[in-house]
């Protein structure tokens, strides 16, 4: 299995409009350290999986035929933007798993080209190819939903957005071991009230529970980059373009 992030910001990811903090300079001075809208893609037995979509260019980075599907934890803009514009593509029907969520995102299950929406449930596995996906609960604003992929032996566990885990997720969780677990962090540690995210210390605690053999921190906002360039810690934040490869 092999993983790729495409994108690992939060809404207030480096650079921020209007900020001048050190991460928000250092990402407009070099694009490279810039973090763009939840976006990831999952590799496995042939299969090509895209895990949200907020970023606006995937037009452009998927050709017709290069996806098998969309895995879409919920619909808050900075996870389906990119749906918007890809959903008026002539190319072949593509799947799009989701929570139920009546309320959707502006007209995008009203209208949706050429996606095919199908709404999924906690606990209820399905299979694509020889990938079994377990959708889990998470905790955030809207009803949304972790991926956990398992091929093999292997299971990778892609858990965003959230803000802790609840119990019947740490039960499937716990199930057998995790190769990789990629997890909701926004905030560096001290943030007042972290709505609906993860600060860091809340997300040492989850990882710590869950204990992957490896994993990664996702959805950080520009604060979060200020803090760790100055943390000498052993943080495991995604890079962008970064692939994380599971050996079968
Ligand atoms: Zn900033
Ligand atoms: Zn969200
Ligand atoms: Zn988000």
């Amino acid at each position: 299995m092999r993983l790729t992030f495409l994108g690992t910001g939060g809404v207030w990811a480096a650079p921020v409009h209007g900020c001048a903090c050190r991460a928000c300079d250092a990402a407009r001075a070099d694009p490279s350290r810039a973090r763009a809208p939840a976006s990831a893609l999952l590799e496995v037995a042939g299969l090509r999986l895209l895990i949200d979509a907020g970023r606006t260019d995937l037009v452009e980075r998927f050709p017709p035929g290069s996806l098998d599907g969309v895995l879409l934890t919920h619909f808050h803009a900075d996870h389906c933007l990119g749906l918007t514009l890809m959903r008026w593509s002539l190319a072949e029907p593509l799947p799009v798993w989701h929570p139920h969520d009546s309320r959707g995102y502006d007209d995008l299950t009203k209208h949706p080209g050429r996606l095919r929406f199908q709404t999924c449930a906690a606990g209820d596995a399905f299979c694509i190819g020889p990938v079994t996906i377990t959708p889990v609960a998470l905790i955030h604003s809207r009803p949304t939903l972790g991926w956990v992929f398992a091929h093999g032996a292997r299971r990778i566990a892609y858990l965003s957005d959230t803000r802790g885990l609840p119990d019947d997720t740490y039960a499937i969780l716990d199930d057998s071991p995790i190769d990789l677990v990629v997890l909701d962090c926004a905030y560096p540690p001290g943030v007042p009230d972290p709505r609906n995210h993860n600060d860091l210390d809340e997300a040492s605690e989850i990882l710590a529970q869950l204990a992957p053999r490896q994993a990664r921190l996702t959805h950080m906002n520009h604060d979060l980059d200020e803090y760790s360039a100055g943390s000498t810690g052993s943080l495991c934040f995604a890079n962008e373009e970064e692939t994380v490869v599971i050996d079968e």
